[in-house]
This record gives structure tokens, C-alpha cells and sequence, in this order.
């Protein structure tokens, strides 16, 4: 069974196998996914809404006065969290009012929770729009997703919306500082382990030259039912070839790893 979409702004927080106790932020329509991808992988399933742009959908959208309400009421809450992320269902970066409501976030943090760390969990499509790129470096952790070496993998695995391509994405990931990068490593069909991909997804790591890189693998329901597990063993040894290749802080996550 997939899981169950967001209903509301605030949800959480979840144990999230990097975070610990992270508070979600969802700036998408509770009733369904709105992305610019359709991940095979995808733990919402299809993408209902697939779109580059956000504007279109913008009457389902929660107004950036509630985002922000519900933010402070989670901030002046007993609730414990010590992370507070955009994620939710789809991509928070194509949300109209992103950049303005990261400064928002910012400041109630601030004032309410110093201690807590913002993340951001992205799949780099909105880092074109105004203001998007320059408030990147006012989150904490900002994780953007890379699965592909090629456009031939990221149009299958990604699927994404008219309009997005490989190399724009890639471009933007490759002058963006201090990010982190997080990938899904997937057997089957479509997958993403072939020797050449990996080969050619190091490379890009390269020029990237983000913090950390986290690979993971599928551990829910996906949609596409062709999709097979990478083991730990195996993500172990693909992580530890990236190491070797670029240097790079690379890292597996297993479902048992919490
Ligand atoms: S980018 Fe994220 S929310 Fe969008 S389809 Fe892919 S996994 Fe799902």
C-alpha cells in the first residue's frame, strides 16, 4: 500500500533516517500530489497533478498567511522536533511564494526554536525560478535529489513534467555550494546500477561537489511493480566505488539503519 498523502501543512514530526525527529512542511493541495516529477519509486504513487509550474494550481494551494500560522504553531508547540522540512506532497521549491516563505521559516526559527535546523527536500526543478537559488543557502540542510547519470535514466525514472530537462537540472546542481545530494538506487526496470550510468552519475558528483551524498534505496510499495530492491551489500559496494572515484563523502542508508 502507498502511502497516505498529507492532509494538512504541518505534519509529523517522522523519524526520518537522516533527520531524527523532523516536523514536515507540505505547501501542496491535501487532496493530491502536485509534482513536476513522477517517480517510479515515488512513496505518494503516481503524481495526480504533473506540472513545471505551479501557478495553474494555485487557487488549491495553501495562502503563504496560513503556511505561516501553522509554522508558529508548530514552533510554540510542546512538540519535539529538531528539524523542520519542506517536503510534503510534491516539490515545495515550485510553490509560488517559496523564497519569501523560507525567510519567513528563518525568522520564526529564530524567535521560537534557535536550536532547530531547517531541511529542504528537493528535486532541483524549481532552482530556475526568481529567488529560488539565493535562499538555498539560508537552509540548513538543503537535499536535492540526483537518481541518473544520463537523460536517458532520469526520463525514466523521474518521468518529469514537459518542459524539464536533464541538463538544466544538472547545471544548476553543478554551481549551487553546500548542498547535499540524495539518490535512489534501484534494480530492475527501469534501473539505475548498470556500470556506464554509475559511471557517468560519479562524474557529475564531481562537479557538483556537494557535502554528503546519501544513497538508498526503494524499502515501501512503489508504483512501478518492475522496480527491485538493491541490497544492502550491493548499495554498500556502490556507495564505496563512488568513494573511491570522487572523494566524496558517499553514504547508504538501509531501511534497518532507522
Ligand atoms: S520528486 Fe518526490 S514527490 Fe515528486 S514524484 Fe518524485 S519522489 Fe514523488
Amino acid at each position: 500500500m502507498m502511502l497516505s498523502l498529507q492532509p494538512g501543512i504541518i505534519y509529523g514530526p517522522v523519524n526520518s533516517r537522516r533527520l531524527g525527529k523532523s516536523l514536515g512542511i507540505n505547501l501542496m493541495p491535501g487532496k493530491y500530489k502536485l509534482c513536476s516529477f513522477n517517480c517510479v519509486y515515488c512513496h505518494y504513487g503516481w503524481t495526480k497533478k504533473h506540472a513545471a509550474t505551479f501557478e495553474p494550481f494555485a487557487d488549491d494551494l495553501p495562502t503563504r498567511d496560513k503556511v505561516v500560522a501553522a509554522i508558529k504553531e508548530a514552533m510554540q508547540s510542546s512538540t519535539e522536533f529538531s528539524y523542520i522540512t519542506f517536503s510534503g506532497n510534491g516539490e515545495p521549491t515550485l510553490y509560488p511564494e517559496f523564497p519569501r516563505l523560507v525567510d519567513d521559516v528563518v525568522r520564526l526559527r529564530d524567535k521560537y526554536r534557535p536550536a532547530v535546523k531547517i531541511g529542504l527536500l528537493s528535486n532541483s526543478s524549481g532552482l530556475t525560478l526568481p529567488g529560488v537559488r539565493e535562499v538555498i543557502t539560508k537552509i540548513d540542510y538543503p537535499m536535492f535529489k540526483l537518481d541518473a547519470g544520463t537523460e536517458q535514466i532520469f526520463k525514466a525514472i523521474n518521468r518529469p513534467a514537459e518542459g524539464i530537462g536533464f541538463e538544466g537540472i544538472i547545471k544548476q546542481l553543478y554551481a549551487l555550494d553546500n548542498i547535499l545530494v540524495q539518490s535512489l538506487i534501484v534494480d530492475g526496470s527501469p534501473g539505475n546500477i548498470d556500470d556506464d550510468e554509475l559511471e557517468v552519475y560519479f562524474n557529475h558528483l564531481i562537479e557538483i561537489n556537494p557535502l554528503e551524498v546519501h544513497l538508498y534505496s526503494i524499502d515501501r510499495p512503489v508504483p512501478k511493480t518492475e522496480l527491485r530492491l538493491v541490497p544492502p551489500d550491493k548499495l554498500e559496494t556502490i556507495a564505496e566505488r563512488g568513494r573511491q572515484k570522487t572523494g566524496l563523502n558517499i553514504r547508504a542508508f538501509y531501511p534497518h539503519t532507522g
